[in-house]
């Protein structure tokens, strides 16, 4: 739920007073002209920036609260660290270790996890394999990045992020680096993965 959301840089007022109710499972495209503030609404929902003002509620906890002169008041460490392990992010500059395999760059953000959350080595091969599956490019998992068409660089990068199994999916223009036929194919793969997986996904 982004609620009354505001944010201006310097004297620019970029979003002005947003609300949103996304539910579980719903996939939602923001659409506007470059400038409008499509990147700056989402990092401000996955907590890479800091909105001025309203609410940011995440499965029902809140990760900014508005005070009473509506200033968004955040969370503490441990809040916004619990809502943040609910993201898989994919931006338009893919940002595949290049020095890695596909292999590699998949596992990556699984070799992170701590806790409880912790996997062993053969639960990661499986996530990593069955997660490359899904966005098929299970057959190049040996490749570097330099390898591959930019549409595969593309699914790795959403593979990376949905190896977690993240609850909310955040895509920033993930497409715009392919050419046309490329980019209207992995659009409709990302579809077919949102349909498969259920994930609530902001495009
Ligand atoms: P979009 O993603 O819709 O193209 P952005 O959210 O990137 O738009 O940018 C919205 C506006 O905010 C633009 O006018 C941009 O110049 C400005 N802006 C974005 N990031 C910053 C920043 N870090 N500092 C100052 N202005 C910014
Ligand atoms: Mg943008």
């Amino acid at each position: 739920v982004f609620d009354n959301v505001t944010k201006s840089y310097h004297v620019s007022n970029v979003i002005k007073g947003i609300s949103l109710r996304i539910k579980k499972g719903e996939f939602v495209f923001i659409v506007g002209d470059s400038g409008s503030g499509k990147s700056t609404l989402l990092r401000c929902a996955t907590l890479l920036e800091t909105m001025d003002g309203g609410d940011l509620i995440y499965l029902g906890d809140y990760a900014a609260k508005a005070d009473e002169e509506g200033k968004a008041v955040y969370g503490d460490k441990d809040t916004l660290q619990a809502v943040k392990k609910h993201f898989g992010l994919v931006f338009q500059n893919y940002a595949l270790y290049p020095h890695m395999t596909v292999k590699q760059n998949i596992l990556f953000p699984l070799e992170n996890l701590t806790g409880k959350d912790k996997l062993n080595k053969t639960q990661m091969l499986e996530r990593a394999y069955e997660t490359a599956k899904l966005v098929q490019i299970d057959e190049l998992m040996e490749r570097k990045p330099s390898e591959l068409s930019g549409g595969q660089q593309q699914r790795v990068a959403i593979a990376r992020a949905l190896v977690k199994f993240p609850r909310i999916l955040l895509l920033d223009e993930p497409l715009s680096n392919l050419d046309a036929r490329l980019r209207l194919q992995t659009r409709e793969e990302i579809k077919r993965i949102q349909k498969e997986t259920g994930i609530t996904t902001i495009f």
